[in-house]
């Protein structure tokens, strides 16, 4: 709330808009960050026109992962995909923007990379749903509830971006 509280102070022309105002967690997984793909990650978000608001290298520890992905606890696959995502560092991204929930979701493509169409980040850049390479928010309370779990508050920036009134009218 607090951020969209700067925004109308320094935007005043983009109030009808602000509640469309999203926030989501995209995390690159060790498969992105030992393949190099963190730089081609984040440009694909970036071109798209969405703003990050944090952003590091981080080591998982297992409980943050198990806590992040606790919905999947009785899933036969879940002991893996802890091993998976605490196997290696993975970059930790908070991004902002009109609908970016939802549009990240596109941009990054179906779960199991075989389904998922070319021009998304895993049609393009995956093969298999254990090494899919990146994860995305799938609802803005989960964005929210994400973003908190893996930054602490000193580490997410509220800023204006000079491309915002001809991103969003
Ligand atoms: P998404 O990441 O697309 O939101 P889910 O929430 O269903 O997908 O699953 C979370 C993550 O768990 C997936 O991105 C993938 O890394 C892993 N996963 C899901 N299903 C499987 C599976 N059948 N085998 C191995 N890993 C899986």
């Amino acid at each position: 709330p607090k951020r969209h509280i700067r925004a109308r102070i320094f935007l005043p022309h983009l109030v009808a808009s602000m509640e469309e105002v999203e926030q989501t967690y995209i995390m690159i997984k060790p498969d992105g960050v030992q393949r190099g793909l963190v730089g081609e990650i984040i440009s694909r978000f970036e071109r798209k026109g969405f703003k990050l608001t944090g952003l590091k290298l981080f080591q998982c520890p297992k409980e943050l992962a198990e806590e992040h992905y606790k919905d999947l606890q009785s899933k036969p696959f879940f002991p893996k995909l802890i091993d998976y995502i605490t196997s290696g560092p993975v970059v930790c991204m908070g991004w902002e923007g009109v609908g970016v929930v939802a549009s990240a979701r596109k941009l990054i493509g179906a779960t199991n990379p075989l389904n998922a169409e070319p021009g998304t980040i895993r049609g393009d850049l995956a093969v298999q749903t254990g090494r899919n390479v990146v994860h995305g928010s799938d609802s803005p309370d989960n964005g929210k509830r994400e973003i908190g779990l893996w930054f602490k508050e000193g580490e997410l920036c509220a800023w204006t971006a000079v491309q915002e009134p001809w991103l969003v009218e």
